[in-house]
């Protein structure tokens, strides 16, 4: 029984590693060598040379650098199926800044990242299911900046609260969120186009604000089985988390101290959770930080999460891959 909860749980969090591939932009300094290696033997170790030492982690999944989007996503299909089958999904995506977060949450035009793909799978889904199943699907996104909560659906980034729900039901509530119900992969190409257009617009208002926030991108999906009248409600939430780079390393002090340690609060209570999670604790400590709390409801059992980790494989970064590989164990 005992192995039964193990399997099940372990089974809910599922933690996979992608090496980030060694750029042109990347060589400027002069005998960078590639530290960072998988192993085409097993695909779920990973091994990081670092002093004349070989450390191998044991993930889930390690993807080798020339992985394509296509490979990443199908590894994250399975999950966005259970949230239409009305489950919490969480797919996050955590590293040091520059290691490859945004190019796999979001990617570009020619290489669509997770979100795009899942979207589409969603609506692909929905279609085929359609004489079975009527499905409705809404879609908010927030940004989190030094724990402030900025809805991205809205130009003018009204700051945002969250409450639990006055009516008593325990749900979190966010007032004034703007929530978008969406009809197709068409219509919500263009709303994550606004969405990424308004964090660039709040970026340039402040100092390296995109490597510091978290940006959420959070889908509803409610169905009703035409049959039997039988409702579900599923959650798809994409996450892609601020830099995990060690802030304070680099002398911050005052108002940028404040703002890292508010930054690595979010991903420190993160890891903090999802280890409570994998435990036996009873209490989990979701409102240490605005991105656990707003995101509880979908992190508890029973919920699916997946946690992709970015590395770099380059020398000079090797103190922040074995951080992130670290925080991944941590969470495996
Ligand atoms: P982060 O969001 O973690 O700061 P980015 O996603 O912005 O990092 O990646 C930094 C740069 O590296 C971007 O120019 C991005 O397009 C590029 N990049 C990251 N991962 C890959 C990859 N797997 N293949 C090609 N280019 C990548
Ligand atoms: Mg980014």
């Amino acid at each position: 029984k005992y192995h039964e909860q193990l399997v099940e749980l372990k089974g809910n969090i599922r933690v996979l590693c992608r090496v980030k591939p060694v750029l042109k932009e990347d060589q400027r300094e002069e005998g960078q060598a590639v530290v960072v290696t998988t192993d085409p033997h097993n695909e779920s170790a990973l091994t990081v040379m670092n002093k004349g030492k070989g450390r191998t982690f044991e993930l889930d999944k390690a993807f080798h650098p020339q992985a394509t989007q296509e490979e990443v996503f199908q590894e994250i299909e399975p999950l966005v199926t259970s949230c239409i089958d009305g489950y919490h999904v969480c797919i996050f995506a955590y590293g040091q800044t520059g290691s490859g977060k945004t190019y796999t949450m979001e990617g570009n035009s020619e290489n669509p990242g997770i979100n795009q793909r899942a979207l589409k799978h969603l609506f692909n889904e929905i279609e085929e299911r359609k004489d079975m199943w009527e499905y409705t699907v809404s879609v908010t996104s927030v940004e989190i900046y030094n724990e402030v909560l900025r809805d991205l659906l809205c130009k003018d980034g009204e700051k945002l609260d969250i409450k639990m729900n006055p009516d008593g039901s325990g749900q979190l509530h966010v007032p004034g969120l703007r929530v978008i119900e969406v009809k197709s992969f068409q219509h919500i190409k263009k709303i994550l186009a606004m969405a990424r257009r308004n964090r660039i617009t709040f970026g340039t208002q402040m100092n390296q604000h995109s490597s510091r926030s978290h940006a959420l991108l959070m889908i509803t999906v409610q169905g009703i089985d035409l049959a039997t009248g039988t409702k579900t409600t599923g959650k798809l939430n994409l996450v892609d988390l601020a830099g995990s780079e060690r802030v304070w390393k680099s002398g911050a002090e005052g108002e940028r101290l404040k703002e890292a340690q508010n930054i690595n609060r979010s991903l420190l209570s993160l890891g903090d959770v999802i280890q409570a999670l994998r435990g036996r604790s009873t209490h989990i400590p979701f409102r240490n930080s605005k991105l656990t709390y707003l995101l509880q409801d979908s992190l508890g059992k029973g919920n699916k999460t997946a946690m992709v980790v970015q590395v770099s494989s380059l020398e000079s970064n090797v103190g922040e891959t074995l951080c992130s590989l670290k925080f991944a164990q941590r969470v495996c």
